[in-house]
């Protein structure tokens, strides 16, 4: 197992349980490796207590064997999810799919989440994706999430959770962390019969823009970021 990829997916693994994104042993993460190949999480592994033997090698070829199962591990019953999706995104590098609860609260309804509501969701998701309800781990689940879903993007998996790819792993969580808390924040704001105030797509265009300007400015060293937007510089768009 490529070690470097194995210590990302076990350091993101712990990262996305601590912050309440994964329950019991619900979500798996991937990971490009070189040539043609990737790194899964194993069946059945927990991803906030993950080992390097938790971490399965698999083919961008279905119809390649996959090296993990002389480990006696075998990669996620979701394997074929994250395979398509780093075949059809050649800038991805990392897929990393969950059920959150308020995610899948929302994922179990047909409640419609606004986007354009606080500078994180504008920064790191492009779209959000509803992919209807097909059981987990089958081939029809796999074949919808590919012709869905892009990079940067939160697919929702009806009565299932989220699945994303991104340039990176911490993007990828990055995703999913975001979305969930604009889910609580949506449901919540039902609960309490608070109107949430939408902006209009001219604004998340234009704090588009400026994002990449001061990102620009960064990196000639000629503005000093704020140290409370300075993540948001790193964001993808
Ligand atoms: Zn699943």
């Amino acid at each position: 197992m490529h070690h470097e990829a194995a210590q990302q997916i076990i350091h993101w693994g712990r990262y996305a349980f601590e912050r309440g994104l994964i329950t019991a042993c619900s979500g798996n993460m991937s990971i490009r490796l070189d040539g043609d190949a990737f790194a899964i999480t194993a069946t059945g592994a927990s991803l906030g207590t993950l080992t390097a033997h938790d971490v399965v090698e698999c083919s961008i070829d279905p119809a390649c064997p996959t090296k993990g199962e002389a480990n006696g591990k075998r990669p996620s019953m979701e394997t074929d999810m994250h395979r398509r999706l780093l075949r059809k995104l050649p800038e991805a590098t990392a897929v990393f799919h969950a059920s959150p609860l308020y995610t899948t609260l929302v994922a179990c309804t047909s409640l419609e989440i606004p986007l354009n509501v606080i500078p994180e969701e504008m920064a790191y998701i492009s779209r959000v994706v509803r992919v209807p309800y097909r059981h987990a781990g089958s081939r029809e689940l796999a074949e919808l999430v590919e012709s869905s879903l892009e990079i940067n993007e939160l697919g929702l998996l009806e009565n299932h959770g989220m699945i994303a790819a991104a340039r990176t792993m911490a993007e990828a969580v990055r995703i999913a962390e975001t979305f969930e808390f604009l889910a609580q924040l949506v449901c919540q704001a039902r609960a309490a019969s608070l109107e949430l105030k939408v902006l209009p797509d001219e604004v998340r265009t234009d704090f588009l823009r400026h994002l990449r300007e001061m990102r620009a400015a960064a990196a000639t060293r000629t503005m000093p970021a704020d140290p409370a937007t300075r993540h948001l510089l790193r964001s993808p768009m």
